[in-house]
């Protein structure tokens, strides 16, 4: 087992792995040192991308970990899964924590859509989809946004009504990432708008290439097409597509957020990975390293990292528990949003103006400072959206000062009325 990952599990917990522990750790290492490279290396591609190539990595280090029967690790393995516990999904987290995994672009779906039909589906809908899920054969995306409802998700306008044996769903949703490449998505549209807005929703499970269907995509100033609009015209979905009962999509919605607040800021994988290392090691291939200010930032990155890596610890052992955690995902989200900030103003730090304008010579090849300047940039650009997603910074606050610090409530004027007797522009 290379020594620089115990290390560091040893720092974060200094109980030591049982004979079985180890021999799980080992295998994950094994698995990773054959299929990743490490985080630090100038080749892992950062915090992942979207782009056929990073979809098809992604597909790929998916299948072969299913293969490898590391994939869906606390799902039944009559639906694919490895039917571990969630003690081995915390090994594994740790155990991978140092190893670049290409698996950005699955985030969504394995981070929200896959604990949500674990949690929630119907054994009919579990064996339809849980094996692919896992695999990585087909990706899921969330459809909660709309251009009227994101803070506010639970005022959404998309409606659903029941004829016969289908639900037809009729609205708008958007900001919807990686609808583009996805195969199915989690949709929640209102049922009864008779209720108030919390009580009136519903979760269905729809196929991406259902007739009356539309993604548009939407193209972002970095030129990436990251988010999608999604159109639905009489949108037919069968009725045993329902996830969990009529009307208690709120309750769904909620359990999602906390699965992508806990996913975005406790997880594993490309959107958890420490930026440290790799920084530390740029410092140094540009010559940056004697310079106090970037060793202060580096320091100071370093220590944040390790502290939110604490936090991340602290809510998976609740889950490993049993416990659902509540407003500590705020918390780790929150922590993570920032973190994000501050892992970008060191990385501009390093890398100086070769991330705002970057060269390629005559031959299309850059140089160490303009490779990393693109790279940098490119998550410079990026790194204020996780202030959003998942809900903004402000919500999140919002969230603790309520739920932690026991500060009273928002006004809601509308609490208790009807949806539809709600203004709305
Ligand atoms: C990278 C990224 C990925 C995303 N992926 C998805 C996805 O896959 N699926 C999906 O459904 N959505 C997705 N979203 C959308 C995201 O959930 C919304 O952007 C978010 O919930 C905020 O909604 P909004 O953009 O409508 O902003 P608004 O709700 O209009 O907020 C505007 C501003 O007002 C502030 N504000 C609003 N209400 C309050 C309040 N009560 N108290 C204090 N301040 C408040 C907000 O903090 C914000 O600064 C994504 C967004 C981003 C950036």
């Amino acid at each position: 087992m290379p020594a620089g990952t115990v290390a560091a599990m040893s720092d974060d917990n200094p109980s030591t792995p049982d004979a079985d522990d180890a021999a799980f750790i080992a295998r994950v290492e094994a698995f990773h040192a054959e299929h990743c490279v490490r985080i630090d290396d100038p080749a892992a591609s950062g915090p992942g991308s979207e782009d056929p190539e990073g979809l098809l990595a992604a597909r790929s280090y998916q299948g072969a970990l299913a293969h490898a029967g590391l994939a869906g690790l606390t799902h039944p393995v009559e639906y694919g899964g490895a039917g571990l516990t969630a003690h081995h999904q915390e090994l594994f987290t740790r155990a991978t924590a140092n190893w670049h995994r290409p698996d950005a672009p699955l985030s969504i779906s394995h981070g929200m859509c896959l604990p949500m039909l674990g949690q929630f589906g119907t054994h009919e809908q579990k064996a339809a989809h849980l094996a692919d899920l896992i695999r990585g054969t087909t990706i899921w995306c969330q459809m909660f946004s709309e251009p009227g409802a994101g803070s506010d998700v639970a005022g959404l306008s998309t409606r659903a009504v029941l004829d016969g044996d289908e639900w037809i769903i009729d609205g708008q949703k958007v900001w919807t990432s990686g609808a583009h490449y996805c195969d199915y998505g989690l949709v929640v549209a209102r049922t009864d708008p008779t209720l108030p807005k919390h009580q009136g929703l519903s979760m269905f499970i729809v196929d991406l290439s259902t007739a009356g269907l539309e993604i548009r995509p939407l193209v972002q100033m970095s030129g990436a097409r990251g988010f999608n609009e999604i159109f639905f015209e009489e949108v037919r979905v069968p009725a045993a597509n329902l996830l969990g009962e009529v009307n208690q999509g709120w309750n769904l919605a909620v359990s999602m957020l906390m699965y992508e607040r806990v996913s975005i800021g406790a997880g594993g994988g490309a959107l958890n990975a420490k930026r440290h290392p790799e920084l530390i090691q740029l410092a140094r291939d540009l010559g940056r390293s004697d310079d106090p200010v970037v060793r202060q930032a580096l320091a100071a990155l370093h220590i944040s990292e390790e502290i939110k890596g604490f936090i991340g610890q602290r809510i998976r052992s609740a889950v490993a528990a049993g416990r659902v955690p509540g407003p500590e995902g705020s918390i780790a989200k929150l922590t993570g949003a920032l973190l994000a900030r501050q892992a970008r103003d060191t990385a501009m730090t390093i890398v100086g103006t070769a991330g705002q304008a970057f060269e390629r010579n005559a031959a299309g090849e850059s140089d160490l400072r303009s490779t990393a300047g693109r790279k940098w940039s490119g998550f410079c650009i990026s790194a204020a959206g996780i202030s959003l997603a998942g809900g903004t910074d402000e919500v999140q606050r919002n969230i603790i000062g309520e739920r932690v610090l026991g500060l009273p409530k928002e006004p809601d004027p509308f609490k208790g009325a009807a949806w539809q007797d709600v203004p709305r522009s």
